[in-house]
């Protein structure tokens, strides 16, 4: 009787494994694609700013005045 027991507990462990072995992926994606940034490139080429024509070091995106000379910054472009 006792073989009969333990090949019973044998078949429904089995049954049990064969339903656990449902092969979940776990595989991390492995898809992180650093994204250069071509829009932020376009946007600095052809970029209005304004620049103090005496110190050009000072830019700044709106119309203002150098904190070193105080002048108006003159608008310029970026080619
Ligand atoms: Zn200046």
């Amino acid at each position: 009787m006792k073989k009969v027991i333990i090949l019973g507990l044998v078949a429904v462990s089995m049954v049990f494994a064969s339903c656990n072995s449902s092969t979940k992926n776990d595989g991390q994606s492995a898809n992180e694609t650093q994204k250069f940034d071509l829009d932020t490139m376009k946007l600095l080429s052809g970029q209005t700013f304004y620049q103090c024509e005496m110190h050009h070091q000072i830019n700044s995106d709106i119309m203002g005045q150098c904190p070193t000379c105080k002048m108006d910054l003159t608008k310029l472009t970026k080619h």
